[in-house]
């Protein structure tokens, strides 16, 4: 039963690759033909095997042979894991609908973390649809109040930041993402969301300013390291919030 789960997430990340590529670059998402980024050529079914015609080709285009982004395999890859980790918490059984909101979730993430790491933007067209997802889903879990609460306080942190930083400190795509988790996460998942994303986001300014690509107040996408978290904080949520519960003596 897993295998199933690797394989349609393997199929389902070369669509998000794809997705990824095609907003940047305005074409449509569904229904256009696959092309080289380099050479344009239209790339036919073996071309666009998920992980094997990149390992199969050596990471290059079969037609003008310059190199693949090793994203494209990876991002495979990694939506494949989730979508066996997640189906795990699920016990495999695929007829609960958390399941299936879940694993939307988990897409949409993974489109705006790239994006963002990539163009330090995070889009409107991929914030409304997820948010009204989300709105739904907190409504069928019960727990719109929460996920009320949950904006208030992930929209409203970024919001005072950006206000008082008139935007340097963080981006007003931040804000509306907040929207988008606060309505998933609602009020004690999303405060161990803030804690986490902001954990990561130091661990890697630290590491960079090590590794001397950043200097010390230069950007970072936050809604990487956002989503990122988001991700596992819908895999391991419920493990994280009673192990921090039980941190502080409840
Ligand atoms: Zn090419």
């Amino acid at each position: 039963m897993p295998i199933i789960f690797f394989i349609s997430g393997l199929i389902i990340g070369s669509f998000l690759n794809a997705a990824i590529y095609r907003l940047w670059t305005g074409q449509g998402i569904v229904y256009e033909r696959s092309i080289c980024p380099h050479c344009k050529h239209v790339l036919s079914a073996w071309d666009l095997v998920p992980v094997f015609s990149y390992l199969f080709l050596g990471g290059r285009c079969r037609y003008c042979r310059k190199r693949i982004s090793w994203q494209y395999p990876l991002i495979e890859l990694v939506t494949a894991t989730c979508f066996v980790l997640l189906a795990q918490n699920f016990q495999f059984s695929i007829s609960n609908i958390q399941f299936w909101f879940q694993l939307v979730f988990i897409c949409f993430f993974i489109v705006i973390a790239v994006f963002d790491l990539k163009h330090y933007l995070i889009l409107d067209k991929i914030l409304l649809p997820g948010s009204v997802l989300a709105l739904i889903y907190a409504i069928y879990t019960h727990h719109l109040p929460q996920g009320l609460v949950g904006i208030l306080i992930i929209s409203g942190f970024f919001a005072l930041q950006y206000f008082i930083s008139k935007g340097r400190w963080i981006g007003f795509g931040d804000v509306k993402l907040g929207i988008f988790l606060g309505l998933i996460f609602g009020i004690g998942q999303g405060i161990i969301l803030l804690f986490l994303s902001y954990l990561v986001g130091a661990l890697v300014g630290v590491a960079l300013i090590a590794a001397d690509q950043k200097e010390m107040g230069s950007k970072l996408p936050f809604g990487t390291f956002l989503t990122f978290c988001g991700i596992i904080m819908l895999l391991y949520g419920k493990e994280i919030l009673s192990f921090y519960l039980q941190l502080i003596g409840f």
